[in-house]
């Protein structure tokens, strides 16, 4: 069976947006024994659009369409995939339901436009959206399958892994069966080396990497007449795997590292607080995305200035002046200083230079300092970071939680 990628969004054209749900797409099928032939990009625009899928269907059996699923004039995608299949646009009401409650949820009114999203190509399959409006839908006719997903990665991903993925395995022989595992302090390359002869020398199983950020995923994907078999496949190469990477291997499926260190922290009953600088708060945001953190997150603190780091962490002047704000020095004192004024068993602290200005021959964009004080005890951290303002930030906050939850295995 052959698919194409068809992404839709003048965006794209333009180069505003980097085309990443063709990436991802493209891994993906690959994964699952669908070749892939061709990707195109096409502009909002009607006539474009349905040449678009005249010639995706001249050369592969599934087109996958993303983007172009909004509540505006120029999201297309819906409406001219259901002229070239020639169906009406029926109002789904169980869409609308959903849209309804979401916006319910946000506290927001719905506006008139939603309503097109509700209107589904008759017969197709209806593919429900749990993180936005757009439902996405498959219309499937003459051994030509159609699947149109919303553009954001965050609301295209979920929807393909819950719903298109066992769609499409209904058109391979046998089951398929990914296990995730997630790695964090190892990048993309050093994991792949140590699981190098793993990935080369198997093919059922399948093992492969991909990098995400800063962390890294190990896919391994077996086909199998049952999931059983298939899983049991998947089994020894897995206890391989770990026994290889250890604890680097933070999780499995789609859990996050602010969910494995708020799960710990949690369980522990290790009550923490934050000081930032260079990252802003970023840490502190990161670590509330996990629902369950109010029973041990105190307190965050962005202490940008000096000034603010003596006021609210008690950071000595003279360690300012003796050692600078990035130093060593000054992130164990504010990791200290937060814990105290928090009152909490565990205070993190992190001080650097996130660029672009700001760095010296002794100091380089990229230097961050993190103070982690854990009952009494102050450590601290020296990273170099690569890249831009933001990536930086981030990077920083992936590597200060994975330090954290280094800390905490083994902690009772
Ligand atoms: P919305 O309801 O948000 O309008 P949509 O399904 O209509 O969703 P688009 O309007 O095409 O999708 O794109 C919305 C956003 O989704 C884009 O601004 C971009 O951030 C992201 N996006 C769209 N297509 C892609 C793509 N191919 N790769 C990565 N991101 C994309
Ligand atoms: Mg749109």
């Amino acid at each position: 069976m052959k698919a194409e990628i068809l992404s839709v969004g003048t965006e794209i054209l333009l180069g505003d947006i980097v085309n990443t749900n063709s990436q991802y797409l493209s891994k993906r099928l690959a994964d699952l024994g669908i070749s892939v032939f061709h990707q195109s990009v096409v502009g909002d625009n009607e006539d474009r659009l349905y040449n678009a899928y005249e010639l995706a269907f001249k050369r592969a059996d599934i087109v996958i369409a993303t983007g172009g699923l909004g509540p505006t004039k120029d999201d297309l995608t819906k409406e001219i995939g259901a002229k070239y299949f020639r169906k009406k646009l029926i109002l789904h009401e169980e869409s609308l339901n959903q849209i309804k409650e979401f916006f319910h949820r946000l506290n927001r009114e719905m506006g008139e436009s939603n309503k097109k999203q509700a209107y589904i190509p008759e017969g197709a399959v209806v593919l429900p959206n749990s993180n936005g409006t757009a439902p996405g839908c498959i219309i499937a006719e003459d051994n030509k399958i159609l699947v149109m997903l919303p553009g954001p990665p965050k609301e295209m991903i979920p929807m393909f892994e819950n719903c298109v993925v066992p769609y499409l395995l209904k058109f391979s022989d046998g089951v398929l069966v990914s296990k995730v595992l997630r790695v964090a302090g190892l990048g993309e390359s050093a994991m792949a080396e140590k699981v190098q002869d793993i990935m080369d020398s198997l093919r059922n199983p399948t093992v492969a990497p991909y990098a995400k950020d800063h962390e890294a995923i190990l896919r391994i994907t077996a086909k199998g007449n049952t999931k059983e078999e298939a899983e049991s496949l998947i089994s020894p190469i897995e206890i391989e795997i770990r026994k290889r990477l250890g604890e680097n291997i933070y999780g499995e499926g789609e859990t996050t590292l602010e969910t494995v260190v708020g799960e710990m922290l949690v369980n522990k009953k290790l009550t923490i607080a934050t000081a930032e600088s260079c990252t802003g708060g970023l840490l502190a945001g990161t670590l509330i995305n996990y629902p369950g953190i109010s029973s041990v997150f105190v307190e965050g603190a962005v202490t940008y200035s000096n000034e603010a780091k003596i006021k609210r962490l008690n950071v000595k002047k003279e360690t300012l002046e003796k050692y600078g704000a990035v130093s060593e020095e000054t992130a164990k004192e504010m990791a200290e200083g937060i814990a105290k004024a928090a009152g909490t068993d565990i205070g993190i602290s992190v001080t650097g230079i996130a660029g672009p200005g700001g760095g010296t021959k002794e100091k380089p964009v990229g230097l961050v300092y993190a103070g982690l004080y854990i009952k009494g005890e102050v450590k601290v951290k020296k990273l170099n970071l690569s890249g831009d303002r933001q990536k930086i930030r981030y990077r920083t906050v992936i590597s200060l939680l994975d330090w954290l939850r280094r800390e905490l295995i083994g902690r009772i």
